[in-house]
């Protein structure tokens, strides 16, 4: 969460209330049951922030990874939001939601509100973040904030940069699963990064670009991900 002087930005959304009310019809059991969800309310973005001291309507921009359902479920709690992301991953989940939940990864019940979209394209090398395709977002205030083209795991997954004091933090959502990737190939971890990326040779190049991130730019840049529960503890320096 990103907190703006216009408002606040959030960085994926995560599982939303709908989907604690209703799992199954949100999610469908299979997927729940392959991924491991957990639906607890008061792990929801929207909670989370009203914890905060904020309320949802504050919430004036999200920018989306990538849809899945782990990291799109919370866009029907932010009514007032324009949602950001990559025009390849909206064009996805369009193509993914008219074939019907069988064929796609997208679950279409969570795009049903009808989010206020706004796509991003690169800009064919014009524009670039330490070597990657990046375009900034205009977010209402100064601070850089950028979309950096990350695809693999979904045809138009980016990880999103921001400028801190200090340098950058870079969230990669999904462009690893566990932080051991940037190091390995051999953990176990990478079997389910290859079977669930959309296109694993991309996914490859993406994960290169992060590794050479760590290794020539550890000062600058700070990484982390969606799914590494120790990077949750305390985030890596
Ligand atoms: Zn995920």
């Amino acid at each position: 969460l990103i907190e703006g002087p216009t408002g606040l930005t959030l960085v994926d959304t995560g599982i939303g209330l709908e989907d604690v009310r209703d799992p199954e019809r949100r999610i469908g059991w299979e997927v729940i049951d392959a991924a491991g969800f957990q639906f607890r309310e008061e792990d929801t973005a929207a909670r989370q922030i009203e914890r905060l001291g904020f309320r949802r309507e504050d919430v004036r921009h999200i920018v989306l990874t990538h849809a899945d359902p782990d990291h799109a479920g919370g866009l029907a709690d932010f009514p007032e939001a324009t949602v950001h992301l990559s025009a390849e991953e909206l064009a996805a989940v369009e193509a993914g939601t008219a074939m019907g939940a069988e064929a796609s990864r997208y679950a279409a019940p969570q795009f049903a509100q009808g989010p206020r979209w706004e796509t991003h394209q690169p800009s064919g090398g014009a524009q670039t973040w330490f070597g990657i395709e990046a375009v900034p977002l205009s977010l209402g205030f100064e601070s850089e904030v950028l979309l950096v083209w990350l695809p693999g795991h979904t045809l138009g997954h980016c990880g999103v940069a921001v400028e801190t004091e200090g340098g950058w933090t870079l969230y990669v959502g999904d462009a690893y699963y566990l932080r051991v990737e940037l190091a390995s190939d051999d953990h176990p971890i990478s079997r389910l990064t290859e079977m669930r990326a959309e296109d694993d040779g991309l996914r490859k190049r993406s994960l290169e670009h992060l590794r050479r991130l760590a290794r020539e730019h550890a000062e600058e840049v700070t990484m982390f991900g969606y799914h590494d529960v120790e990077e949750f503890a305390e985030p890596p320096a």
